[in-house]
């Protein structure tokens, strides 16, 4: 059976991917699942599963929506058990100049601090 890929344009902002996927590819590698989320004025503050706490910009050109988008990592962190559904689902995302869909939050003052728990 194939599996169905998702389509997201690709220039758009780290906190709408990040929102979506609760996924973060750290600098050392590993991919974490994502708590929470909280706007700063910064940018955003990310909780993992695994208990990290820390700010990044809301940049589309940053290094973590470059690897994002770019799927790279070594491993998915253990200490945050992401589950399988969730990277065989990340793996079959697509990230397209052309089509795909405009992710919603970025631009949305409401984002709820307890981003982990929408469903959507
Ligand atoms: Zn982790």
């Amino acid at each position: 059976m194939a599996e169905a890929k998702r389509y997201y344009r690709k220039r758009q902002h780290l906190l709408a991917m990040v929102f979506k996927m609760k996924l973060w590819p750290s600098r050392t590698g590993l991919l974490h699942g994502v708590k929470s989320l909280e706007k700063t004025p910064a940018g955003f503050r990310v909780t993992t599963h695994c208990g990290l706490v820390f700010s990044a910009r809301d940049s589309g050109s940053s290094r973590a929506a470059r690897w994002l988008r770019a799927k790279q990592y070594t491993a998915p962190c253990p200490g945050c058990q992401v589950p399988p559904w969730k990277l065989k689902k990340y793996g079959s995302t697509v990230f397209s100049k052309r089509r795909g869909a405009v992710l919603p939050g970025a631009a949305d003052p409401a984002l709820p601090v307890d981003g982990g728990r929408r469903q959507k």
